[in-house]
């Protein structure tokens, strides 16, 4: 007999099959095909030889210590040398507030769980980062989308949210929205949070590229004044050294903390003890900031390389972002961007992202896609870009 596994309806791929197919073969295909779907940092820019190193000396130094459970809030040096860097960035921070998570996607998750039950309202950006959509969408909550573009949030929208069915919880990016690479203005930031503190409600600050500002660096909504008790603060090295660390954080008041951190031990006990230790002896002994401007310039380079790019190829009626933070541009069409497009550009040797996954709710616009150009070099961006143009004339 076949076997029917009880599995819940809503655990579901990011993608349909369909198109999951073909961004695993445009991955696998990489000299062939030039790939903008993804959202990536340079492989090309890791600090390989510092981060070997860094492992080498925790091996070799504190080995034992290394290869050992540890407490389930994160390695004692790692929070401290966090918590200044965080202060370096305008947000009041001790080492008590911090928790150490595996990646931004687990804290957003751990975030999730602590606070949604069924039915619960929560307002989520729309477009929205997938996979925040998806493990949102995990505890099962009432969706209430707040428009976001190119300009920021739709202020009239969130107000109109927070007053009516009251969504006491928004999950939001201000620092740098991915998909479309904008952020939120400061007046912005202050009326939100205005409104929080009027209604009683709270942001989850997803702040994964609030480092990677390609025009002038900003501070994020928790360093505003008065965000303390209505920020919880999401963070992630993700996107400034490496995802394969697999690190990130949440800053929140510590009553918060405290029940993120019993959630985390009943959920994974702990974040790995020897890459929060390798991360640590880097920290302790290269300068972060450096190896993120050298990074910035490279982003910066390739996401004008693509834009320059686009509108020398790009036929009349696409109309794209010039994002200021992140690693994509979004760009809108006055067709779908789906499966059958995708399939002519792999055909053409170009891939990208298509853009109904980063909508809330069950009638996403279709004509979007996201187009990241982080992880190529400025010449196959050219290039894919010319072949992308060639496909959608
Ligand atoms: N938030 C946003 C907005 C992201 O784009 C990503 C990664 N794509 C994450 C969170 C998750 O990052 P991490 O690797 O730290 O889990």
């Amino acid at each position: 007999m076949t076997a029917h596994y009880p599995f819940k309806s809503w655990v579901v791929p990011r993608q349909s099959a369909a198109v999951e197919r073909l961004l695993k073969k445009a991955a696998d295909q990489r000299d062939a095909v030039i790939s903008f779907a993804g959202g990536l940092p340079a492989d090309d820019l890791f600090p390989q030889e510092a981060l070997a190193d860094s492992l080498d000396r925790v091996m070799t130094k504190h080995g034992r210590e290394a290869l050992q459970y540890q407490w389930s809030e994160g390695y004692a040096p790692l929070r401290e040398q966090l918590a200044q860097i965080l202060q370096a960035r305008g947000i009041t921070v001790t080492a008590d507030r911090l928790l150490i998570t595996h990646g931004a996607q687990q804290a957003l998750d751990l975030i999730a769980r602590l606070f949604l039950r069924t039915g619960d309202p929560l307002g989520i950006e729309s477009p929205a980062y997938s996979s925040a959509i998806q493990v949102f969408g995990l505890q099962r909550p009432r969706v209430v989308p707040l428009p976001r573009d190119a300009d920021g949030l739709d202020m009239d929208a969130v107000r109109a949210a927070i007053r009516g069915p009251r969504p006491n919880l928004l999950y939001l990016t201000p620092g740098g929205h991915n998909p479309t690479g904008s952020a939120l203005s400061s007046k912005q930031g202050a009326e939100l949070l205005d409104l929080c503190a009027a209604h009683d409600a709270y942001v989850i600050e997803d702040d994964a590229y609030g480092q990677i500002q390609l025009d002038e660096p900003r501070r994020p909504l928790r360093a505003t004044p008065g965000a303390e008790d209505r920020v919880i603060h999401v963070g992630t090295f993700s996107k400034v050294l490496s995802p394969g660390l697999r690190i990130g954080w949440i800053v929140a008041p510590p009553p918060v903390i405290e029940q993120l951190t019993q959630l985390k031990a009943m959920v994974d006990l702990q974040t790995n003890t020897l890459g929060q230790m390798a991360l640590s002896e880097y920290l302790a002994r290269h300068d972060l900031g450096e190896h993120i401007t050298r990074c910035l310039t490279h982003y910066r380079e390739r996401r004008d390389v693509m834009l320059r790019a686009l509108a020398e190829h790009m036929p009349t009626g696409p109309r794209w972002t010039s994002p200021s933070a992140g690693f994509s541009i979004w760009m809108s069409l006055q067709h779908p961007a789906d499966e059958p497009l995708l399939a002519r550009a792999l055909d053409a040797g170009v891939a990208f992202e298509p853009g109904a996954v980063f909508f809330p709710g069950s009638d996403a616009p279709a004509g979007h896609m996201r187009l990241t150009f982080s992880n190529t070099l400025p010449a196959r961006i050219r290039e894919g870009v010319r072949r992308l143009g060639a496909v959608l004339r």
